[in-house]
């Protein structure tokens, strides 16, 4: 066989970059499900006689915690409470500390003085993790250069400040409006399957327990949510600033003046500077397209550290609660999403999900609509026929403030904890939710593990103890991942119904009577 056909023959069978990172995705379920990190062992590092040594804890009865004169008991499975502990203690502290460790086969304790360190033990699932880092860091460093160049170059292309008022004012709109329809999907849901009640009691012990030193410093964060001063904050003061801290509304703000001025300097003066973005804008997609070549490898460290590092028992305990939740993902996701898509903006739902699978599947390994945006800039510009004017406006607003999957999580997460604590919600509080959930998750930031911090808002609003977030939080991450993947096919289909009513979707790239 010659080369050529031979490279032919390859090229034929090489396959589709979104199958490869499906794959990947699969393989690193697996491979980090088998190299789970394992829930009864721990690595002890302590000192004797002024020397660090290293010690394996396998397999502990009970694990006692002697400090002066009080002593703290854990048993087998308390892994997790066990470290929370420990950490609760400062270095001075630990050095009146000890740990006595009783086993099955040994009648007398094993007694460690002065802990330096308890951690898991890292699998090689776990360690692969740096890989998937430096992935997350390639699709977050190219997120803003892309944005601002895109913008600019669509504003300046609009041009006039009445299109863009009207294009904001409906993408806003429409915005809300699904959040809305996501938050009353999630309330219903929560209300029917009532995952509250199905708790046990004990179970609600231990995760408290286990979980609340974790909470308490998440608390004090400042989550206080000001809407007129998300307002004003839009207008950055020092663009440079915003764009070094990633400020993506005040990018947006900056990029759409830029744009709009540009057009109104005369044609000579704007081009160079035109010229300049739109070539920037052009190297940022290219290169999205080569981070994306490495997308499998990355997803698989990402899925196989995340799925390694994750106890499986908990999912189980909160069955009922993660069911609710991704029930509600699902209801919003296959149906308002492609009933919008497929009434609206006119585009089979079936072709809509099949140009959005690689950012969907970046979003789920990822957590992050801020890494997932350039994925998604690009899949909705060239698969659903949306033009950059549209998706570098629409799409950077969107991953910000639009997240239905995030708000409709919120109010489930809501109820199941008031469920648990024995509260009753009047409709009047159920309301509250609604409205409290379409701001927290506005507020809430494009990246991993932000939409639990800013469910205290939503709690606080309905005076349900903040302290609960600590029963939910061990299922966090997978429920991190699904509702990114909503929040993100939230954005693509406005993207899509903002272009068809501005008459711009391209009808052969997107129509509902083309196949697949
Ligand atoms: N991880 C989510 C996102 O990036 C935000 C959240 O709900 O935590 O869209």
């Amino acid at each position: 066989m010659s080369k050529t056909r031979l490279v032919e023959n390859f090229s034929f069978r090489k396959p589709k970059l979104h199958n490869m990172i499906l794959l990947a995705l699969l393989l690193g379920t697996i491979f980090g499900a088998v190299f789970n990190v394992d829930e009864h062992k721990l690595e002890l590092r302590y000192r004797v006689n002024g020397t660090e040594e290293l010690v394996l804890i396998e397999q502990w009865e009970s694990l006692d915690f002697v400090h002066g004169e009080s002593s703290e008991t854990f048993g087998r499975d308390d892994q997790i409470a066990i470290l929370q502990f420990f950490r609760g203690f400062d270095r001075t502290e630990r050095k009146n500390l000890t740990l006595l460790v009783y086993t099955r086969d040994e009648e007398e304790p094993s007694r460690y003085e002065e802990p330096i360190s308890i951690e898991k033990v890292e699998t090689i699932a776990t360690l692969i993790r740096p890989v998937g880092a430096i992935f997350l860091r390639l699709l977050m460093f190219i997120a803003i250069p892309l944005v601002l160049a895109s913008l600019i170059v669509g504003a300046a292309t609009l041009g006039d400040i009445r299109k863009v008022a009207r294009l904001g004012g409906k993408t806003i709109g429409i915005y809300v409006a699904t959040t809305c329809v996501a938050i009353t999907i999630g309330l219903t849901i929560v209300n029917l399957i009532k995952p509250g009640d199905r708790l046990p009691s004990e179970s609600q012990e231990k995760l408290m327990a286990a979980y609340q030193p974790d909470i308490s410093t998440r608390i004090e964060q400042e989550v206080e949510f000001d809407l007129i001063d998300t307002f004003v904050n839009i207008v950055p003061t020092n663009p440079i600033e915003a764009l070094a801290s990633a400020e993506m509304l005040q990018i947006v703000f900056f990029a759409v003046m830029v744009g709009l001025t540009l057009s109104l300097v005369g044609k000579e003066k704007a081009q160079p500077l035109v010229a300049f973005f739109d070539s920037l804008s052009a190297t940022m997609i290219k290169m999205v397209n080569l981070i994306m070549l490495t997308a499998p490898l990355g997803v698989f460290a990402l899925i196989a550290a995340t799925v390694g590092e994750f106890g499986f028992e908990i999912l189980q305990t909160l069955f009922w609660y993660a069911v609710a939740v991704v029930g509600g993902l699902l209801l919003h996701l296959f149906g308002t999403i492609s009933l919008l898509v497929r009434f609206v903006a006119k585009v089979s739902p079936r072709k809509f999900f099949r140009a959005l699978r690689k950012p969907m599947l970046i979003a789920f390994t990822t957590s992050s609509s801020a890494a997932t945006l350039p994925v998604n800039m690009e899949s909705t510009e060239k698969n659903l026929g949306v033009p950059k004017q549209v998706t570098s406006f629409v799409l950077p607003l969107g991953a910000t403030i639009n997240m239905d999957g995030t708000s409709l999580y919120q109010a489930v997460a809501a109820v199941f904890i008031a469920q648990v604590y024995g509260f009753d919600l009047t409709l009047g509080q159920q309301l509250t939710v609604l409205l409290t959930a379409v701001l927290a998750s506005i507020g809430t930031a494009p990246v991993p593990g932000v939409g639990i911090i800013m469910l205290i808002i939503v709690l606080r609003a309905v005076h349900i103890p903040e302290e609960g977030i600590a029963l939910i939080l061990g299922v966090d991450r997978i429920l991190d991942m699904s509702r990114t993947v909503v929040n993100i096919a939230g954005d693509a289909a406005v993207a899509c119904v903002v272009a068809r009513s501005e008459g711009v979707l391209n009808a052969s790239a997107a129509s509902v009577n083309e196949s697949g």
